[in-house]
């Protein structure tokens, strides 16, 4: 198996397992993608940085033209840092402190998405206090059931996210009484990984009747942040997920005439399916009942198996598939936890001792959410471009997380 034109086998010799390994080309065709599918409407693409906010691929998207959604201030040093232009950031969250506040409107980003009315006056507050306005749109929260696991919809009532759509306009007339705060638009981001056009829909016409009621009440309502959640394939056996172009095309039509400039915030769709990990087979252990494989890769890692119970398509690097004989075998990791285990009751071609594995469909919400768990340094990441390859985040040694940590005299 390569990633692009390099070998994956080569990327391990050199780099060793687990790691990380993404595709530019493919990084770059979901973003044209998804920009073709949005090129009917006055649109800004913000990527969500959460997904993967590797500086390489950042800088990649930067060179493509794509803005920023970032939900803290570490995500907006990196989008400052390879040049993304702070009118193309927007800022969600629903705990931004005042000095990421104070960051943010120093750098003069294009919004903040503010989530609830203490934000809001804490925003007004900063802003005072650096005599600046700040430029804001309030996240909706329409109560919509969306996304595929309850860990991952956001946009339902009882949700944390937003503020009901129902107490949007009380909210919009405070928010034009402050001095220091310009509205700008709205916001919606109703969840993740999310298989069927209908909740996007339902969504956007409680948007559209939101901003024409808001209109109404002499509110300048100009941006339309529709936010990300467009699902991708982990498997041939789930449900296939809208394209990109449908999507679009929905958006297109029911926000014709609207006059709004519509804001996109895709995460997963652009970096899920352009990488993978990559790791190795340290045993294989034929128990009474089930056959394991324990692999040097592990829930902290990659924790969408553990956390979403998210399935993801797992091959050998090298196989034939002239008739090889199969095995059933549950995939896990060397981690101290029954959770740590990447798929059950798959079948693959016999598998030994030093196999090379793939798990599929991990570039995004992988590196990022990794940890350290088990005294297990972070994995390195890795960029092919052709028949090249660059390590663009390295591997720590455990001697560098032993030093970060201290004894107190008095022990
Ligand atoms: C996570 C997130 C996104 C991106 O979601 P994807 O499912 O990766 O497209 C966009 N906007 C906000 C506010 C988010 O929290």
């Amino acid at each position: 198996m390569m990633a692009e034109n390099v070998s994956l086998e080569t990327i391990a010799n050199e780099v060793g397992t687990p790691a990380y390994v993404y595709s530019a080309a493919t990084l770059t065709r979901h973003y044209q993608v998804f920009e073709a599918a949005i090129s009917k409407m006055d649109a800004l693409i913000a990527y969500s940085v959460k997904a993967n906010s590797n500086l390489a691929v950042l800088a990649l998207l930067a060179k493509l033209g794509s803005g920023a959604d970032v939900v803290s201030g570490g995500e907006l040093k990196r989008a400052l840092l390879v040049g993304i232009p702070a009118n193309k950031i927007v800022f969600s969250g629903v705990g931004k402190t005042v000095d990421e506040m104070r960051d943010a409107l120093t750098a003069d980003i294009l919004q903040f998405n503010v989530e609830s009315l203490p934000e809001l006056h804490a925003l007004n507050a900063c802003a005072k206090e650096l005599s600046m306005t700040a430029r804001i749109a309030f996240r909706i929260n329409p109560d919509v059931s969306a996304g595929g696991h309850e860990k991952i919809t956001t946009g339902k009532a009882e949700n944390k996210f937003g503020i009901n759509i129902d107490q949007a306009e009380a909210a919009y007339a405070e928010a034009a009484n402050l001095d220091h705060i310009e509205i700008t638009g709205i916001d919606m981001h109703i969840g993740s990984q999310i298989d069927t056009l209908a909740p996007f829909k339902t969504a956007l016409l409680k948007g559209i009747e939101l901003i024409k009621t808001l209109r109404a009440q002499g509110h300048n309502i100009r941006t339309f942040d529709f936010g990300g959640g467009l699902g991708i394939p982990y498997s041939e056996n789930e449900n296939t997920p809208p394209l990109p172009e449908l999507y679009g095309e929905m958006i297109s039509k029911a926000t014709q005439g609207l006059d709004v400039k519509m804001i996109f915030e895709p995460g997963r769709m652009i970096a899920g399916n352009a990488g993978i990990l990559l790791t190795k087979t340290i045993y294989v252990k034929k128990g009474s009942v089930r056959n394991f494989i324990i692999l040097d890769a592990a829930m902290n890692d990659l924790i969408r198996p553990a956390l979403y119970d998210a399935h993801h398509n797992i091959e050998p690097v090298k196989f034939s598939n002239n008739g090889a004989p199969t095995q059933i075998y549950d995939i896990v990791g060397p981690v101290c936890e029954t959770g740590d285990t990447f798929a059950k009751q798959r079948e693959l071609p016999e598998i030994e001792a030093g196999d090379l594995i793939t798990i599929h469909s991990a570039g995004a919400y992988g590196a990022v959410q990794a940890g350290q768990y088990n005294t297990r340094p972070l994995i390195p990441e890795v960029l092919v471009s052709g028949d090249k390859y660059e390590i663009i985040r390295a591997r720590p040694t455990v001697e560098d997380i032993l030093k970060t940590e201290h004894i107190p005299d008095w022990v």
